[in-house]
Formats: structure tokens, sequence, C-alpha cells
């Protein structure tokens, strides 16, 4: 896939906070989220060629669109979520209804589709999930019934209902996941089609800006030219492709928002002033409530761009990778923002200081585009394949790659990455031998160590190699952040994958010594002391 060139790629990006400045101050997004209003307008501009087009970024060149690749849409949608997530749901809502089309159909529809949500400005809807089937898409009850002249498919009558759909209640085309007689099938659907209506618009905990209702089809009758691809029952081997992209999209998502909520509370620190001094030079606020957020999210960026990189240059089969990402950023901005709250102590509890509402928006990214939980299982199910395939050195030969990279990555945290993957090989390997994930959750807190491991892994490398230019920091201190982020990852691995190694009713006396328990306790040697150095340089990084 295509990328922008940097050049244009800050032009987006400036062009959409300066918007954002103008149109969407506090007072204005505070607003939004009380009165449960979709800013019809600000999709408007936002899509207007002549202010920003951003619908025009993740369409191809040849359908009129800048042909933008996953590491601009990620770029976007973590900026998108920094200004507002229910804004950015509105906009992602269009990516992701689009996305079918773009894994899965003819070079025709994407022409007809891509070309009119180019130069019209459409907004589109991914009607996938259901009542019944949420995490699980294959209980999906929606059909298409084929409607046939003289031997030939000519069209199909699509009936069932559609839940928490983004952009329902405001779409103009829907792509519509339903099973016809080959099995699962996304389908292209124009709101004013006779026997299709959506629902009231949801009330919703958090993202109150987007719109999100049921959709109910009733015998919908569409051409036979309006299923995706042409061929009924690739339906859900597509949603599978578009998941690589989208789960990147709603983990900048996680990152853009637990940024905008952590920035908050750096701020806020610097003026606080309790027991004598400002809050941002207290050590048990400071090593609590921001270092550790502010790591996690980075070395989530680390592994975001790595797989964005990646998809760029063409590489299929990242579904794994996107998991990865989207559960480290997500459950990262999650945390970041609960964590802002508690830093601002009475404060962060009202609107006014608004990390009560990015609290509240950034909650769904742990829910949409697939649940932690199934990001977790997800991970662990693949890793643990190429665990088996590779006869369990997947993880190991992983270490050792870091390990040839010394002394380069010694500053990064590339030795304490390369504990943390030696041990999660042996804890993989303990877990085979004694069938221990018959257990689920062992199963899971696999995924969630793996994912951490590897995250680490990532950010030692990028820190060093490719240090972001998105967020503005040094990459010294991108390398502090990945030192610290190596050892809690490590100690993660080590210390909990015991934990529940022995809680499954592993008994092997020496296991503490098979995941070297020991050296990853010693690699927390100047843990505090690299805190502190954050602590000062985010300070100066993001001043009041
Ligand atoms: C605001 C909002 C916007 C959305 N936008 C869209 C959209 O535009 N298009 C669309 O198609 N969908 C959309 N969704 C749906 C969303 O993707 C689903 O809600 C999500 O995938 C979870 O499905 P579910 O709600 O049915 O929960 P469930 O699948 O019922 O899950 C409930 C809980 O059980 C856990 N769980 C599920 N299965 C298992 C298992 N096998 N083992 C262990 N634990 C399990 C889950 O992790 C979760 O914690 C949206 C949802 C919301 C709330």
């Amino acid at each position: 896939m295509a990328r922008l060139d940097s050049e244009t790629l800050d032009l987006v990006v400036s062009t959409l906070r300066e918007y954002a400045a103008r149109e969407l101050k506090p007072e204005v997004l505070l607003e939004l989220d009380r009165k449960d209003e979709f800013p019809m307008h600000v999709l408007r501009d936002l899509y207007d060629p002549r202010q920003i087009g951003l619908h025009l970024l993740f369409l191809p060149e040849d359908c009129g669109g800048l042909g933008g690749g996953a590491h601009d849409i990620y770029r976007v949608s973590s900026v998108m979520a920094e200004i507002d997530l229910g804004v950015a749901t509105g906009v992602l809502a269009t990516f992701l209804g689009t996305d079918p089309i773009t894994v899965g159909g003819t070079p025709e529809q994407k022409r007809t589709w891509m070309g009119r949500i180019a130069n019209e400005g459409l907004l589109v809807a991914y009607g996938a999930t259901e009542p019944q089937a949420g995490s699980d898409l294959a209980a999906l009850t929606t059909v298409a019934v084929p409607i046939t002249e003289d031997g030939r498919v000519t069209a199909y009558a699509i009936s069932g209902r559609k839940q928490w759909i983004s952009n329902g209640g405001v779409a103009s085309v829907y792509t519509v996941l339903a099973n016809a007689p080959g099995g699962p099938s996304w389908f292209i659907v124009e709101r004013d089609t006779p026997g299709f209506s959506p629902g009231r618009p949801e009330d919703k905990h958090g993202i109150r800006a987007s719109n999100t209702t049921a959709l109910f089809l009733d015998n919908v009758v569409v051409p036979a030219e309006h299923l995706v691809g042409g061929v009924e029952g690739r339906g859900l081997a597509q949603a599978q492709a578009v998941f690589g992209y989208t789960r990147l999209m709603v983990a900048a998502f996680g990152l853009g928002a637990g940024w905008a909520a952590l920035q908050r509370a750096i701020r806020y620190s610097q003026q606080r002033i309790q027991g004598g001094g400002p809050l941002a030079q207290k050590q048990g606020y400071t090593h609590k409530l921001i270092v550790p957020d502010a790591c996690w999210l980075e070395a989530s960026r680390a592994y975001i761009e790595w797989t964005a990189d990646r998809l760029d240059a063409g590489e299929p089969d990242l579904a794994t990778e996107g998991a990865v990402a989207k559960y480290l950023a997500t459950e990262a901005g999650n945390r970041a923002a609960d964590h802002a709250i508690q830093a601002h102590g009475g404060n962060g509890y009202t609107k006014e200081y608004l990390v009560e509402k990015i609290k509240r928006d950034v909650r769904i990214t742990t829910i949409y585009e697939g649940t932690s939980e199934i990001m977790e299982w997800t991970i662990a199910r693949d890793r643990w394949q190429s665990h088996l395939k590779t006869r369990g050195a997947f993880h190991a030969e992983w270490a050792a790659r870091l390990d040839a990279q010394a002394p380069a990555l010694n500053g990064s945290g590339g030795p304490t990455a390369a504990l943390a993957l030696r041990s999660l090989g042996a804890l993989l390997e303990r877990c085979r031998l004694d069938r221990l994930t018959r257990n689920q959750h062992v199963l899971f807190r696999l995924g969630e160590l793996i994912a951490w491991a590897e995250g680490a892994a990532i950010f030692a490398e990028r820190s060093v190699a490719a240090p972001t230019r998105a967020i503005g920091l040094d990459p010294a201190v991108l390398q502090a952040m990945a030192r610290v982020f190596a050892r809690q990852a490590a100690h993660r691995v080590a210390c909990e994958g015991l934990q529940w190694a022995v809680g499954a009713g592993q008994t092997d006396p020496a296991l503490a010594r098979t995941l070297n328990v020991d050296g990853v306790l010693a690699a927390q040697a100047g843990l505090v002391e690299d805190m502190d150095l954050l602590a000062r340089k985010l300070n100066e990084a993001f001043p009041a």
C-alpha cells in the first residue's frame, strides 16, 4: 500500500488540529456530550475537500482519493482521538464501512463506490454485529435470499437485525454481513432501499458525539452487483482481512485519547500545589499515575508504527500484530485516562476538566472491533501455533535477534526485553508439556503476557532505529521509556507466568529458575532512577 509523503501527512495533521482549535473547543465538545448530539456539520466540514477532505485519505488515488496507507491512517486516527473520540468514531465508521469493499470488492465495485464516497463525501456504516452475534460473528442470523430470473441470480432479499452500528442512523451507504446460501457475505445497501430502517440512537456511556443504532432489514432487495466481490461465502474471511487495518485504527484511538488525558494530568500536576510543592515533583504521584502510563502508551505506539509500516510494505497476514497493537494501546489508553481522573483529584471527577469525558469515551476502545478478551485469545492462539510450528523456538529466536543487536539496544532495554521473550518461550513450553492451556484463563493470560513481551521487544528496537516523530519526545527519552517498559514486561512474564502456571497445577520446583525469575528481578536495578528521569522529562515536554 502507498503512503503519503511526510509533508502531506504533516499538513493533514496540522489542518485537522487548526480546525479543532477553531471549531471544537472544550466547551463545544462538552455540550455535544451533554446533549448526546451527532455533529453532522463537523463531519461535513471534515469531509469537505476545500477544508480537510479527511475521507479522501483512505481512498485510492484512481478513485479520487489521496491513497494514504496504514501509517497515515494511524496518525490521523490518533490525532482525531486526541480531539474527540466520538467524532473520530463517526469518521472511522466510514473507513470501516468501506473496508469490505477495499479488501474484497471487484474492480468495478471499488470504482463505483469509492468514487461516490470520494466525490459525494458519503457517510458509510459497517453492519456486522447482531444482538446474538457479537464476539462470535459466525452466529449471525441475518439472511440474504437469492432472487433468480431465468436461472440467474439477479438480486438478494436481505432480512435480519444489526446491533450497535456506528453511523447507523446517519449513513447513506451500509455494508451489511448476511448469510447467503454460499455462506456469510457482505452486501452494499443504500439507506433509501425499501424495507431498511435504522433504530433510535443508543444512550451511551461515552462517545456520545457518535451515532450508534440498530439496523432493521425487512426483505431489503439489493441487486446482485451489490454482493461484495461477486462471490458468496467470503464474508468472514473479508471481515478478518479488514481487522488487520481497523484494529490498528482503534489502537490509534486508544493511544490518542490516552495521551490527551495524560497530557492534561501532566500539565495539571505542575500547577497543583499540595504538601508544600507541585504534584509534578512528587514521586508517589508521578511514578504511579503518570510515568508508567506514558511508557505503556509509547510501547503501544512503537508496536502500531511497526505493524503499520509492515502493512504499507505489502506484508499480508498481520492480524495477530493488529490484535497486539489494539490490545496494548486500548488497555493503555483506558488506564491512562482512569489515572488522569485520579491525578486531578476531585476536579477530575467533574466535567470541566474533560478527563472524566475522555475516560468515558476511551472505554469503548477495549470493546469495539473485538474486545480485549477476544484480543487475548487471538494473540495466544496465533502465537501458540507459532510456538508449536517452531518447536518452541519462536520467542527464543526473537530474543537472540535482540541480543545480536547489542550494544546498540543496551540503552533501550533490549537485553531486558530479550529476558522477557526467553522467559515467555519457556513458559509457553511448560504450558504445552503440562497441557495448562486447557484452562481458558491460562490461555488468555498468555495472550496478555505475549503482548507485553513483544511490545517491549519492538519498543527497544524502534526507540533506537526508528524513534517516532509523532509525539515530539527526544529519542533518549523514548529509550528510557523502553527500559522501564521492558523491566515491567519481563517482571510480568516471569512472575505472573509463574503464578498462573502454579495456579493451574504445575508443580515443578525448578520452574522459577526455568523462567529466570532471578535474572528478571536483577534487571529491575535502576528502575526508580529511570522513572525519576522520565517524570522530569515529561514535565519539560508538556509544560503547563
Ligand atoms: C458504541 C459502539 C459502537 C459499535 N460500532 C459497531 C459498528 O460500527 N459495526 C459493528 O458491526 N459493530 C459495532 N459495535 C459492536 C462491537 O464490535 C461489539 O459490541 C463487540 O464486538 C462485542 O460484542 P458484544 O457486544 O456482543 O459482546 P459479547 O460478545 O457478548 O461479549 C461480552 C463479554 O464476554 C466476553 N466474551 C465473548 N466471547 C467470549 C469467549 N468465547 N470467551 C470468553 N469471553 C468472551 C467479551 O470479551 C466481553 O467481555 C459497536 C459497539 C458499540 C458499543
